[in-house]
């Protein structure tokens, strides 16, 4: 693949596209509750201001269903922004007007310009031509800086880029190429990936991908009842997907042709009910009760896994060991982030979930990356070439 990144254009004196993804979250008085999604892209709109160009910023929020939703607009952000990075952010609400050509055409090197949610618009979604064209009259040059929106091919990351001829990667989509994308082709090894969640569904093409990948593949979380099952233990109350016991016995066979470690729960915490006071207990992985759900990988696990991890020297992470928003079964996902934090591997973290785990053990500061992708993130793993990507693939 030939991407170029943002460092390698000229930009001078040019209307400079960026398409960022500030699908900030929102409370109900339209407060910001998180700009984290604003401050990831400081590096480029800072590299764009002092390489003299003018930008002009697209995003989407939420998924207005392409209708004006003024819950979802983006005015907030234009605000915000400003405050960050301490300069005016003129926001335009119909950015497609014709009038509009004007006010773009007539920026001043270091003028920055915000257009309204572009989901507002039926075709974005739809990779609507005629709107990407209508997009780029806007631009000499698109430079794309949204990962978390790159597994999709819409108009304002993909159709747009038919009618502009520079195209690139901001800085935010580099670093997630070079970690995430460039890694699991050639990482340092030994390298391992930790895959939990709840179910082994949506994360089946993931396992099965990253399978052939990597040196050991730890799996915890609600989806190992299934391959405990596959594996002929009971497996109690927990979380089953019986249509894909096939599938995870076809991934621990491909593991072992591979002479991939798989590393499945050796004991888990359980308890009746799916609920934090539930009284708990320590339980044989080979032999849960009837009447219990797995809802934390146990002591034994977590040495195990831990013991894995530390002997790597490159490892992947997406999805919870356990139901870790509940105190009382946030252990082994907890010391998992603790144990790749103090590894000295190279670290990856993806997916919302893994995210909120490394920031609740306070331990985001010593992972290597993380990503700010959950479903592009995924996609990654997946072995995909997510469309917003491909789009710049052109040099
Ligand atoms: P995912 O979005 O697939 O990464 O799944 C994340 C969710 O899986 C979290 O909300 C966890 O509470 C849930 N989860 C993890 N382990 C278990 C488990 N053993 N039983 C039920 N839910 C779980």
């Amino acid at each position: 693949m030939a991407v170029k990144y943002i460092d390698q254009i000229e930009m001078k004196d040019q209307r400079v596209m960026i398409r960022v993804d500030y699908n900030v979250p929102y409370d109900k008085e339209m407060n910001i509750t998180d700009d984290t999604r604003i401050t990831a892209t400081l590096p480029t709109l800072e590299y764009c201001l002092n390489n003299g160009a003018k930008i002009i910023l697209v995003s989407h929020l939420g998924r207005p269903k392409g209708q004006i939703k003024q819950s979802l607009s983006l005015k907030p952000v234009a605000i915000r922004l400003s405050e960050i990075i301490k300069k005016p952010v003129r926001f335009i609400d119909s950015p497609l007007g014709n009038e509009t050509i004007n006010i773009t055409q007539s920026m001043n090197n270091g003028e920055i310009i915000l257009f309204e949610n572009i989901r507002f618009y039926p075709g974005e979604e739809k990779n609507d031509r005629t709107l990407g064209e209508l997009i780029a009259r806007h631009a000499d040059i698109f430079i794309n800086d949204a990962f978390a929106a790159a597994h999709r091919g819409h108009s304002s990351n993909f159709a747009v880029t038919e009618f502009i001829q520079t195209v690139a990667a901001g800085f935010l989509l580099k670093s997630e190429i070079e970690y995430s994308q460039k890694t699991i082709e050639s990482a340092e090894r030994p390298f391992g990936a930790i895959i939990g969640g709840a179910k082994v569904s949506s994360k089946l093409d993931a396992l099965t991908n990253i399978v052939s990948k990597v040196d050991f593949l730890i799996i915890g979380g609600g989806m190992a009842f299934t391959f405990l099952k596959a594996n002929g233990h009971s497996i109690g109350n927990s979380l089953l997907e019986e249509e894909l016991i096939d599938s995870a016995k076809d991934i621990m066979k491909k593991a072992k042709e591979k002479n991939v470690t798989i590393l499945l729960p050796v004991d888990i915490v359980g308890a009746q009910e799916f609920d934090n006071e539930s009284p708990n207990a320590v339980y044989p992985a080979d032999a849960i009760p009837d009447d219990i759900i797995g809802l934390d990988i146990g002591p034994e696990s977590i040495k195990l896994f831990s013991e894995e991890i530390k002997k790597a020297r490159t490892v992947i992470w997406n999805g919870p060991m356990g139901a870790f928003e509940m105190p009382n079964f946030s252990r082994g996902t907890n010391e998992i982030a603790n144990v790749l934090a103090d590894s000295d591997c190279l670290s990856i973290v993806g997916g919302g979930d893994s995210v909120t785990a490394v920031n609740k053990a306070g331990v985001s500061d010593k992972i290597s990356y993380i990503s700010t992708g959950g479903g592009a993130f995924l996609e990654v793993l997946e072995g995909k070439i997510l469309p917003g990507i491909a789009a710049l693939d052109r040099y």
